[in-house]
């Protein structure tokens, strides 16, 4: 229904949505930090009166702005959408996940539903809401606005994600950050090192536990870290070093788990050298994504009709993104798109391509599929009825419904 008419909203304003893409591309903000891109997205929505927009919602890097109808159909139906926007960068590099264009799909998604519903007589009662959510490249700011109720009341969520190819989706495990601190006692390397307590010994013999302990996890889980400060001098005994470590696995039941044995060989490096140990877990843990067989193929039909190629293997990515914790309490999708380039994610040519403007045409296309997965929706009541069974089927069986990894 109207879906043509759908990709004209979304083309008539391509100019406005690019402006907003690039302007966050030319900006570059940190996880927490993203205030221009607040602004600027702020502005962009206060610009059209006819949304209600929340500068700073529950973050303060984070916005809300919506949109609403009154039903006029007979069925007294009413269902809220929820497009998601990112927009943090990456140290060293800027826009080198392509978060710019998240943005975008977001913008140019909620604005196009809303230009067509509007021209529409006959509709149920909607309400279309844009969401700002800030720092997923550290932090999880979407697990901070779900512990603050920010997704109350949602039905569907939908956002996208750049790649290197179109997907419905991708793994996205369960993850967890721990930083260690190992603290011993400087002393002369040379002249009296039985004097010290040697911290970057902790370090290392913590390094050696986790890759010992990795042969006895399953396939599926991941431990990685750096040793991100080693001592200073080698002639010092080092007294102070810190590691980083990501703790990953499938369903994110099995983080306590992954976190006990980790914290072991933390804690063991620390009793063998004699020095004291800090093991500080992150506030936020990021889950696993559930997925809603309906929407995704809602959005792979949509997406085909646009002439979106999809993969079919998806034994790729087995990242994490704070949108799994969204995903366990809102049914929602998170496919990933194509931008026109083969650079990897997380690159300075990525960076690149993700302000160029031959990205766009991918962009927006996306963004058409997600706003015409979002009216097959509303205007289906079976369909929105589907989605909600599958959801708690899902969360019931507490299955990862993607691929079975675990052997
Ligand atoms: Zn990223
Ligand atoms: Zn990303």
């Amino acid at each position: 229904m109207g879906q043509s008419t759908l990709g004209n909203k979304i083309d008539e304003a391509r100019e406005s949505f690019w402006q907003v893409s690039k302007d966050i591309w030319n900006c570059p903000e940190l996880a927490y930090e993203e205030k221009k891109a607040h602004d600027t997205l702020v502005r962009f929505f206060s610009e059209d009166n006819s949304w209600a927009v929340d500068g700073h919602y529950k973050l303060d890097t984070a916005f809300r702005a919506s949109w609403e109808r009154r039903g006029s159909s007979s069925e007294g139906r009413e269902i809220q959408i929820g497009f998601l926007c990112e927009y943090d960068a990456l140290p060293g590099m800027g826009h080198g996940c392509g978060h710019n264009l998240i943005a975008e799909v977001g913008v140019a998604a909620g604005t196009g539903l809303k230009r067509l519903l509007e021209t529409l007589p006959d509709c149920p009662h909607v309400k279309i809401t844009v969401l700002g959510t800030p720092a997923e490249e550290a932090g999880g700011g979407k697990v901070d606005m779900v512990e603050m109720g920010a997704f109350e009341g949602l039905d569907v969520v939908f956002m996208a994600h750049p790649s290197q190819e179109d997907a419905t989706y991708l793994p996205i495990v369960a993850e967890h950050d721990v930083v260690v601190k190992y603290h011993g006692k400087a002393a002369h390397a040379a002249a009296y090192p039985w004097e010290g307590v040697n911290a970057l010994d902790a370090a290392v013999l913590a390094y050696n536990n986790l890759s010992v302990l990795r042969q006895q996890l399953l396939p599926s889980w991941r431990v990685h870290g750096i040793i991100r400060h080693g001592g200073v001098k080698p002639n010092i005994i080092p007294d102070f070093t810190e590691l980083e470590y990501y703790l990953r696995t499938p369903l994110r039941k099995d983080l306590p788990a992954i976190r006990a044995k980790a914290e072991m060989c933390f804690r063991a490096a620390a009793m063998a050298t004699g020095c004291e140990v800090e093991v500080i877990f992150a506030k936020n843990e990021f889950h696993d994504l559930l997925r809603i067989p309906t929407l995704e193929r809602l959005f792979e039909e949509n997406g085909k009709a646009l002439g979106m190629e999809f993969i079919t293997d998806i034994t790729g990515s087995e990242g994490s993104t704070d949108f799994g914790n969204v995903s366990h309490v809102v049914p929602g999708i998170h496919p990933n798109f194509y931008i026109g380039s083969e650079a990897l994610n997380h690159t300075k040519e990525y960076t690149v391509a993700a302000g160029a403007e031959a990205a766009q045409f991918y962009t927006l296309r996306t963004a058409k599929a997600l706003a015409m997965t979002a009216l097959d929706v509303l205007f289906c009541p079976e369909l929105m009825q589907s989605i909600k069974t599958e959801f708690s089927d899902v969360k019931k069986n507490k299955i990862r419904s993607s691929r079975l990894t675990e052997v």
